[in-house]
């Protein structure tokens, strides 16, 4: 011992959030709850600052997401990152995560029950991060985080109230991949959500100066 203090420093608020957050990952990592975990390579907890003012939900991991065990790093990250370069965030600004932590086979649709057994990793995840915005992309994240709220191609692009979140209901990337109409409605939609963005996390104003009393106005006033 040299006598230097080894006791483990009490971790701030935001070191036990990031310590908390990568224990819900590590649960994900080894999660057996639903039957996608019998195909995953590794399963996509998800990535980014926490807290963030700024979360996106997508759909589920893809083959290179798989592989890489990170989330939107293929073909529609690509244009995700370039739709976010547009509207001046970069990706180390955001955290990015998926209803479902592990990839269907065949990049098939979610089935209900594995969403049903996945939401909680995403509640939680939503807890700690704390986002004041969340994109939404593309129907299932639309169906699990906003239900009853109809088809993404009505309400795409609006913003829509919960408490203290908002929420932006947009096209998936991937999907705009596939239908390249698509792209030019998601351009537009992000510069809606640049303006949503500039209103919502706008710095409070500063207080108004205190009154001046009735007694010091006076002095002013002879002076
Ligand atoms: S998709 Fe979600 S619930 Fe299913 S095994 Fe992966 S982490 Fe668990």
């Amino acid at each position: 011992m040299d006598g230097s203090d080894e006791r483990p420093q009490a971790a701030s608020p935001e070191g036990q959030t990031d310590l908390e957050l990568e224990a819900v990952h590590a649960r994900i990592r080894v999660c057996t709850l639903c039957g996608l975990h019998a195909s995953r390579t590794q399963a996509v907890p998800g990535s980014g600052p926490v807290p963030a003012d700024v979360m996106i939900v997508g759909e589920a991991p893809g083959f290179n997401e798989d592989v890489q065990g990170l989330p939107f790093v293929g073909a529609a990250g690509r244009l995700l990152d370039t739709l976010l370069e547009q509207i001046g965030l970069s990706r180390q600004q955001v955290f990015i995560t998926n209803i479902l932590k592990c990839r269907p086979p065949q990049n098939r649709d979610p089935m209900p029950n594995e969403v049903e057994s996945c939401s909680p990793y995403l509640a939680r995840q939503l807890a700690l991060i704390k986002p004041k915005v969340v994109l939404v992309l593309g129907r299932h994240a639309l169906e699990r985080l906003l239900p009853g709220q109809g088809s993404i191609s009505r309400i795409h692009g609006s913003l829509v109230r919960r408490g203290e979140v908002a929420y932006v209901p947009l096209y998936h990337p991937a999907a705009a991949l596939h239908n390249g109409a698509l792209v030019a409605d998601l351009e537009s939609d992000f510069d809606r959500v640049k303006a949503y963005l500039d209103k919502l996390l706008a710095p409070p104003p500063p207080p108004p100066p205190p009154p001046v009393q009735k007694q010091e106005a006076e002095q002013l006033r002879l002076l």
